[in-house]
C-alpha cells in the first residue's frame, strides 16, 4: 500500500512503522503501520477500547511507544537514536516537534479564564514568542475563517459545544501546524451542533490541511477522507478508499461495526 501511495509524488507528512504500545498486561497497539501524505485526510473508526486515541497520542508523544517508531517529514518523533537504543527527547525538542502538530480534543479542553481570542493567541506568544499584533491579526482571520469573529470577546462557558469546538480548531491552527489530529471532534456534541463542526473540517480538508481524524461521522468520513482506516483490538484490520471500505467492507469486524454506526 505504501508503494502506492508515494508514487503520487507528495512528500509524506507522518510515517507509522511497527508501532507498539501496552499497558501493563494488556496490549493496545499490536504493530500499526501507516503513512499520510500531504494534503491527505484519515480517518480512523473502531470500536470504543480499540486504541484510536492511544494511536493518536503517540503520534505527538503525548504517550510512550514500546517499540516502532513514528516519523513526522521524515524526523523520529519523541526519541532520538543512539544506535540501536531509542532515548527520549528532552522536554524542549518535545516541546518543538508538538508545535508541528495540532491536536483537538473530544471535550474541547479551553482555558475557562482566557477570552476566546487569548485562548487562540495563547500558544503562538507563548511557546512560539511571536509578536502580539501579529498573532492577534492571525488569530481574528482564523475566528472568522471557523464563524467566530464576533466572540472573540466571549468567555467559553458562555459558548455552545459547537463554538467552543470551532475556538478549539482555531486555537490548534495559529500554530500553523504541519498536521492536525483531531479526537473524536464531535462526540461530546448535541447532535444539531455537530454539523457546523463538521463543516469547518470540511473547509480546512479543502484547503489541504493534512489531517488525521477519528470519528464516528460515517458520511463524513465518506467525503471528505482520502483513507480509511478500521481498527479493532490494537489491530488495523481494514483500509482504503471510503468507497471500499466503508461501501463494501470485506471484513467481518469492518461489517459488524459499520452496521451498528450507520
Ligand atoms: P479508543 O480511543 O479506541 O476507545 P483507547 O486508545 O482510549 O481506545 O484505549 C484502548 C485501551 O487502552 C482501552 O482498553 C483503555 O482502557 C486502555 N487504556 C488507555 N489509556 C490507558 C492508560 N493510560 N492506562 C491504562 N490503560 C489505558
Ligand atoms: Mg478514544
Amino acid at each position: 500500500m505504501t508503494e502506492h501511495i508515494e508514487d503520487s509524488g507528495r512528500p509524506v507528512v507522518l510515517r507509522v512503522t511497527g508501532l507498539k504500545k501496552r499497558f501493563g498486561s494488556l496490549e493496545v497497539l499490536r504493530g500499526v503501520n501507516l503513512t499520510v501524505l500531504q494534503g491527505e485526510v484519515m480517518c480512523i473508526l473502531g470500536p470504543s477500547g480499540s486504541g484510536k486515541s492511544t494511536l493518536l497520542r503517540t503520534m505527538n508523544h503525548l504517550e510512550e511507544v514500546d517499540s516502532g517508531r513514528v516519523e513526522l517529514d521524515g524526523e523520529l518523533v519523541g526519541y532520538k537514536q543512539r544506535g540501536s537504543r531509542y532515548v527520549t527527547l528532552p522536554e524542549k525538542q518535545l516541546a518543538a516537534q508538538r508545535a508541528r502538530i495540532g491536536m483537538v480534543f473530544q471535550n474541547f479542553n479551553l482555558f475557562p479564564h482566557m477570552t476566546v481570542l487569548q485562548n487562540v493567541m495563547e500558544s503562538p506568544i507563548g511557546v512560539l514568542r511571536r509578536p502580539s499584533r501579529e498573532v492577534k491579526e492571525t488569530a481574528m482571520g482564523l475566528l472568522d475563517r471557523v464563524g467566530l469573529a464576533d466572540w472573540s470577546h466571549a468567555y467559553p462557558r458562555t459558548l455552545s459545544g459547537g463554538q467552543q469546538q470551532r475556538v478549539a480548531i482555531a486555537r490548534a491552527l495559529a500554530m500553523k501546524p504541519r498536521l492536525m489530529l483531531f479526537d473524536e471532534p464531535t462526540s461530546a456534541l448535541d447532535p444539531e451542533l455537530v454539523g457546523e463542526v463538521l463543516d469547518v473540517m470540511k473547509g480546512l480538508a479543502a484547503d489541504g490541511l493534512t489531517m488525521v481524524v477519528v470519528t464516528h461521522e460515517i458520511g463524513f468520513a465518506r467525503e471528505v477522507a482520502d483513507n480509511v482506516l478500521f481498527m479493532d483490538g490494537g489491530y488495523v484490520v481494514e483500509r482504503g478508499h471510503p468507497d471500499d471500505v466503508l461501501g463494501n467492507p470485506q471484513e467481518r469486524r469492518t461489517k459488524a461495526f459499520l452496521s451498528k454506526v450507520l
